[in-house]
């Protein structure tokens, strides 16, 4: 028989599984090797591996989890003051004239490695990289219906 609180322990064995196999966590906590930038006590970046361009670079909270939406908001701030810094930096080594901050979350965003991480990519020229091609809504009334709904399901 399941005892109470059954369910809330097996997603904490999940979680423990995805962090004994995580390569970030790894890389964080100095087990897999990597070219580091910055660390803080909640924080570790380091240089991506295929980057897309040279100096493209990873931020990682220490404590292991998914997706944006598993972080604690708290570490915002820290997060931002983060990007600020590596961001300047990696623009000033490289001679960048612009970067790209991008944080993918699941598999149909792009999402390869399942611990929260952003990306910072300086950029040379617009043209070597293609973010997306715009759309549009058949009419203004598809819009703000989407928009209504949105707000409605963020309860505001
Ligand atoms: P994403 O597709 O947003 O999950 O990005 C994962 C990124 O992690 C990719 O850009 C990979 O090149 C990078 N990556 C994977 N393994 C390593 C590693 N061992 N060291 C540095 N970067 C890595």
């Amino acid at each position: 028989m399941q005892k109470a609180g059954g369910a809330r322990e097996s997603i904490a064995a999940d979680k423990e599984t995805a962090m004994e196999s995580c390569i970030f966590c790894g890389i964080q906590a100095g087990t897999i090797p990597s070219a580091r930038l910055y660390e803080t006590d909640n924080l570790y970046a380091f240089l991506d591996i295929a980057p897309a361009n040279k100096g493209h670079a990873l931020l990682i909270p220490r404590t292991h989890c998914a997706d944006i939406l598993g972080v604690d908001p708290a570490l915002g701030r820290e997060v931002l003051e983060a990007m600020q810094r590596i961001a300047r930096a990696v623009v000033s080594v490289t001679g960048a004239r612009g970067f790209n901050i991008i944080q993918n979350n699941g598999r149909v965003a792009g999402q390869e490695v399942d611990h929260l991480h952003w990306h910072i990519i300086p950029r040379f020229e617009r043209s070597e990289m293609p973010l997306w091609k715009q759309g549009a809504y058949e009419s203004q009334e598809e819009m703000n219906r989407l928009a209504t709904a949105i707000r409605v399901q963020i309860g505001i």
